[in-house]
């Protein structure tokens, strides 16, 4: 037997090895729905009614960084980015177990400051969190949370489902995310280098960073958007497919596309850009685009809508119509500003955990 790493194969080829290997145990239960493949799994629990569940890991120094992250703000964004999963599935979520691996020498004060962000969020959401588990770690801090959700069986939306023709919808802005990572890691290695140099702490840079306040929000503070699910509840909108963005715009569409087996098109014009975002990517001689595009971690939805239900999301001023479905042969195409179209199968994909 030979032995490969898993930089090898990358996550989504790992994904695919192990899921190969537990796909027999979904004979056991026929009420599962969707298995592993979608921002969550789904299970029937009556007639009408499913359950969601999905579980996230963070992993300090891959995940978050201690010197740039307040742990109230950690916490609450292990919340969000789970809730995010459950909304995906236009869902609620329901409860949270929650363990956590930290060294021994940890204050046992920053872990409670980590445990008042959950809780803070979860009452935001009205979830419970219910048990969980902890142990030491040898090296950082891990956080894992579990979470269901609960919606029907009518309402529940996949990946999957995806139709040509279908308008192509994005919620709130892109980009913030990494706009304000940049401005963090960059703040990092000035406090490093202040350091190294013996320079007194710059009482300033607090200050300095206000300027950046909303992209640094979207980064440590990403909400979850419950909001939208309560808006397709009132107007008795269910998506065709749906997702979070988590990984980036263009590799969270391609997983809609794959799994719907469809193509889509995209106009770059159209995508809704933090204006900080713009900004503070010219001061970086970035292209902004290229953030909102593959940067990730915005935790807005996207999802897909036929189009003869323009108007039911017409009004809502926080959805935008950045494209169209089309059959799977046309690929996934993007009109740039300039009225270039690229193929997005050529761009950066979106953030793989075992990647280079
Ligand atoms: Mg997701």
């Amino acid at each position: 037997m030979s032995f490969n790493p898993i930089s090898e194969i990358g996550e989504f080829g790992l994904i695919d090895r192990l899921a190969a290997i537990v796909a027999p145990t979904k004979n056991n239960l026929p009420e599962l729905i969707e298995g592993i493949g979608d921002d969550c799994a789904v299970w029937r629990t009556s007639d009408s009614m499913v359950q969601v569940a999905t579980t996230d890991l963070l992993v300090e120094t891959v995940h978050f960084d201690l010197l740039t992250t307040p742990l109230h703000h950690l916490g609450s964004k292990a919340i969000s980015v789970n809730v995010s999963d459950i909304c995906a599935m236009n869902a609620m979520p329901c409860y949270a177990l929650i363990s956590i691996a930290a060294p021994r020498e940890m204050p046992v004060e920053m872990l409670e400051e980590l445990y008042r962000g959950m809780a803070h969020a979860a009452t935001l959401y009205g979830l419970a969190i219910a048990g969980g588990d902890t142990s030491s770690s040898p090296a950082g801090l891990t956080i894992s949370i579990s979470m269901t959700g609960q919606t029907t069986l009518e309402k529940v939306t996949l990946r999957k489902g995806a139709q040509p023709g279908d308008l192509i919808c994005v919620t709130g802005t892109l980009g913030g995310s990494t706009a304000g990572l940049n401005v963090l890691m960059r703040e990092k290695a000035t406090m490093i280098e202040q350091l190294r140099n013996n320079e007194p702490y710059d009482k300033n840079v607090m200050a300095e960073l206000q300027e950046y306040a909303e992209a640094i929000r979207h980064h440590l503070l990403p909400g979850a958007r419950t909001d939208i699910i309560d808006f397709f509840n009132e107007e008795e909108i269910v998506p065709t497919a749906m997702i979070d963005i988590s990984d980036g715009l263009v590799a969270d569409l391609g997983h809609i596309c794959r799994r719907s087996g469809v193509g889509a098109h995209i106009e770059e014009s159209r995508i809704p850009v933090l204006p900080d975002a713009r900004a503070i990517a010219e001061e970086f001689q970035q292209d902004v685009f290229d953030w909102a595009l593959s940067g990730g971690e915005d935790y807005q939805l996207l999802f897909t809508l036929p189009k003869e239900q323009y108007d039911s999301i017409a009004s809502h001023r926080d959805i935008t119509v950045i494209g169209t479905i089309t059959e799977a042969e046309e690929g996934l195409l993007l009109t740039d500003i300039f009225g270039m179209t690229i193929d997005m199968a050529e761009m950066k994909r979106g953030f793989d955990h075992f990647g280079e």
